[in-house]
């Protein structure tokens, strides 16, 4: 998608919109006074009896003279990004449902402010008008063409603005993609399509070479497939400039049936979207090399499915991973730790300064925060407070958590060196990130992301559909801060 971007900045009025058909208006205070079609927003509300001062809790929608349609909101400065995101979104919903081919945002207030609100606005607006697939046969595109932005001309394009809605695009259209339509192969294809086209170095290590290796920790869950198609891929992006050198990671499995210890079918469903942390890395990548941030980004991903099948992997094997540590495992559903653990291991191994992974990894984060935020874990202090101002920064929530050695002996075995994790499941959130730190090399600086909040009914923050790619926007904002 190609949005067409206009800036114009002087102050919209009823005579520059005599034409316009859909528009935000996005207000900085309850003291805008000489707003546009204010005669009509008065009288609505009046009619639902609310008052002017409400439009920062609930934007309104009103019919406009000339047929179109307008939704006005006020941002207040008390308001977090995560706060200002959802109103903006709830604003923008009539406007983008009506496949709108222009929209124009206009913003009042205060000149300190407007870039920010502006900056909001224009990706809450254009990362909602993004084309999602869909099979349907009377499905209706999105139809965005132009937004004119009013009241405000910035000294740039918002080229980073479009590029984390192309990462975040990209994460979405990816997870949401049918299984039978990503298969690890037909993933892979993907990958390297993507790869040639911005110049990434691209290597996979596939079952073979995982094999001779010794990465007996992915190979125990991808050996269940009929098809061995699953493999690690290697992306990277190496500017000249280069100034860090990051590590992200992100969990690939393509459809989870739990293995042998079977999911019912509530929860089975929808778990072709156990991919979702690879198309995090991957959306994180795209829009790093568009912003062409000074960072040698490394990408990892570790694309496979759980599948039973004679050769699938069974509670109470041992298995040795790639570092050479023995695993006991207890479930076949916490597949994505083990995945994840050889892929660490690689990653570690090529020294980066940070690595950050992306992963559906565990029920009991979705239960300790719900699906409005995600949660993290660390195994540096300086990191978490990184990790916040990024929440801040991005308007996608965060809430840290511990990561203490005494959580260590829950995993001990008496046959291995780890087991797996435990079958009481209470706090498996934080026994996966104490068994994923086992597989790190070189003591590197580590940011795991347990992505909970990756769907939620309803929308979350700034994005209206249910797989919101949640970690795209919190990643970049993350890495920005590493590089200083
Ligand atoms: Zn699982």
């Amino acid at each position: 998608m190609s949005v067409k971007l206009r800036q114009n900045a002087a102050i919209a009025n009823e005579s520059t919109l005599k034409d316009s058909q859909h528009i935000l208006f996005v207000l900085s205070s309850i003291d805008d006074k000489n707003i546009p079609f204010k005669d009509n927003l008065v009288i609505k509300l009046k009619r639902i009896k609310s008052k002017f001062n409400d439009l920062n809790k609930t934007p309104l929608t009103i019919e406009l003279p000339n047929g179109g349609v307008a939704s006005y909101v006020i941002l207040d400065h008390q308001l977090n990004m995560f706060q200002r995101h959802t109103l903006l979104r709830k604003a923008i919903k009539p406007i983008i449902s009506e496949q709108a081919e222009n929209i124009d945002i206009c913003v009042f207030g205060e000149e300190a402010i407007k870039e920010a609100h502006t900056c909001a606005a224009y990706y809450v607006v254009t990362v909602n008008a993004a084309n999602l697939p869909s099979r349907k046969k009377e499905h209706k595109p999105n139809a965005l063409k132009c937004v004119t932005i009013h009241g405000y001309k910035a000294t740039h394009d918002y080229a980073y603005v479009n590029a984390r809605v192309a990462g975040n695009t990209l994460c979405r259209e990816l997870t949401i993609t049918p299984p039978n339509d990503l298969t690890p192969t037909v993933y892979r294809q993907k990958i390297a399509k993507l790869a040639s086209e911005n110049g990434w170095n691209h290597k996979e290590y596939d079952m073979n070479a995982l094999k001779e290796m010794g990465a007996g920790a992915f190979i125990a869950v991808a050996q269940g497939s009929e098809q061995q198609d699953a493999a690690i891929v290697h992306l990277t992006y190496n500017p000249a400039n280069a100034q860090k050198h990051i590590a992200i990671i992100g969990k690939g499995i393509c459809f989870d049936t739990g293995g042998h210890n079977l999911k019912p079918s509530k929860y089975m469903l929808g778990m072709h979207e156990d991919m979702n942390g690879s198309a995090v890395s991957l959306g994180i990548l795209l829009a790093a090399s568009q912003m062409q941030l000074p960072i040698k980004l490394d990408c990892w991903l570790a694309i496979a499915q759980n599948h039973i099948g004679p050769n699938a992997f069974k509670q109470n094997d041992v298995i040795t991973a790639l570092n050479g540590m023995t695993i006991e495992i207890v479930h076949t559903d916490a597949e994505g730790r083990m995945v994840l653990a050889d892929t660490l291991t690689l990653a570690s191994r090529e020294k980066p300064d940070v690595m950050i992974d992306f992963a559906t990894l565990t029920g009991s984060m979705i239960t300790a925060v719900s699906d409005r935020m995600s949660g993290v874990i660390t195994n540096r202090s300086e990191l978490a407070t990184k990790a916040t101002d990024a929440d801040s920064e991005s308007g996608e929530r965060i809430v840290m958590f511990p990561y203490n050695d005494d959580f260590d002996s829950d995993l001990d075995s008496d046959i291995a060196d780890i087991k797996q994790c435990t079958l009481e499941g209470d706090a498996d959130h934080i026994h996966a990130a104490r068994f994923l730190g086992k597989f790190i090399e070189n003591d590197t600086p580590w940011i795991h992301t347990d992505l909970s909040s990756a769907n939620r009914k309803g929308g979350l923050g700034a994005v209206e559909s249910d797989t919101n790619g949640f970690g795209v926007g919190f990643g970049l904002a993350l890495i920005k801060r590493l590089i200083n």
